[in-house]
């Protein structure tokens, strides 16, 4: 086998071993997140805000606008949580 063959040969089996360890490693961290829980507050049939009673027609305007309460409650959380 030429010299540069074995080389390139090497060097992607390096670079496949490196891909493969860091998606196992983004994968695994990935699975430890919890999953995202949302309890939706339904009054009747109408979606409402537990904390200032507003209602809403959607369940992604519901989780915003909970998402803006508690980042009023804690400012400290960042922006897109
Ligand atoms: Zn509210």
């Amino acid at each position: 086998m030429q010299k540069w063959r074995r080389f390139v040969k090497i060097k992607v089996h390096d670079f496949e071993e490196q891909t493969k360890s860091e998606m196992d490693a983004k994968r695994d961290a990935l699975k430890g997140n919890p999953i995202a829980a949302t309890s939706y507050n339904f009054v009747g049939d109408i979606l409402t805000c537990s904390q200032c009673s507003q209602t809403f027609i959607h369940k992604f305007g519901y989780c915003s606008h909970q998402r803006a309460h508690a980042r009023a409650d804690h400012p400290s959380l960042p922006a897109n949580n």
